[in-house]
């Protein structure tokens, strides 16, 4: 997995996911940070409207068009359905951008909606589910699920040369079953997730803004110890990425990760310090 992520709560927030070439979110910033790497997004999914989400698309949308790269590649721009202020930004590109070399398109998406990355053998597709952020805004979560196939149950402990000899009786079909894994999951902005939404991901993105539940004023955003719980709950395999993290708490990090260490938890846990910006290989 390759990301690259920017995170600063209030002020901007991006993730772009190279394996499908999608940006999570497109904060300021994002343009001028990823230079002629623009280029290579071919999906945006928006998690919501407000302003550090999407306040880098004018650069983004503008810059595919005018910097050094290819003019003529599509860009798909994924939203939750019924969001005002996207819907404003949508007029505001095509009374201001009538002459885009490459085909801009927005998409409204709901809960449960699935938009395909990739065909082929092992087809990868997102799917939207919902959250709960701000009251009239309407916001969503997004995962990667790739679609694979394994043994069934009743022939995992088989030896491989009978399960070679029953493939080549053409029986493949019968002795394997599809299942989707959740590569990767991008909550937004959101109280904590649902548990269910994100089931058994590999890396789960999750927002905390507050590591303490006395500095919350308004029930919008998550604690760092809930976000944990969630990735607990959720079975995450892999890692979880606390992002979204109040730049008040800058100081405090790093012995919040080590408290976090002594939990010894089951998968890898990465602070996005607000401000930095973050290489994942
Ligand atoms: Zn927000
Ligand atoms: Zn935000």
């Amino acid at each position: 997995m390759k990301a690259i992520i920017y995170s600063k709560a209030l002020y901007s927030t991006w993730i772009y996911y190279a394996p499908d070439r999608i940006l999570f979110d497109c904060g300021e910033g994002v343009s001028s940070c990823l230079e002629n790497r623009v280029f290579a997004i071919k999906h945006v999914f928006l998690s919501h409207g407000h302003a550090d989400h999407i306040s880098g698309l004018m650069g983004l949308i503008n810059i595919r068009n005018n910097a050094m790269g290819d003019h003529e590649k599509e860009l798909r721009i994924h939203y939750p359905a019924g969001s005002h202020f996207v819907s404003e930004l949508i007029h505001y590109f095509a009374r201001t951008n009538r002459n885009l070399e490459y085909d801009l398109e927005w998409i409204p998406l709901q809960v449960g909606d699935q938009v395909t990355l990739l065909a082929g053998r092992m087809p990868r597709y997102i799917e939207a589910f919902g959250t709960i952020h701000a009251r009239g805004e309407p916001s969503l979560g997004y995962n990667v699920c790739e679609v694979r196939r394994r043994l069934r149950a009743e022939f995992r402990d088989l030896p491989q040369e009978e399960i070679v000899a029953l493939v080549r009786e053409g029986k493949r079909d019968e002795i394997s079953e599809e299942y989707t894994q959740r590569l990767f999951s991008y909550g937004g902005d959101s109280v904590p997730l649902s548990p269910a939404a994100v089931r058994g991901t590999e890396v789960l993105c999750h927002e905390a803004t507050f590591l303490a539940e006395e500095d919350r004023k308004e029930y919008k955003h998550a604690t760092i110890w809930e976000a944990l719980d969630v990735a607990r709950k959720a079975g995450v395999t892999k890692e979880l990425i606390v992002f979204h993290l109040s730049s008040r708490y800058r100081g405090e990090l790093s012995e919040v990760a080590r408290e976090i260490e002594k939990m010894d938890l089951p998968f890898q846990v990465r602070l996005v310090s607000p401000g930095e910006l973050v290489e994942i290989e």
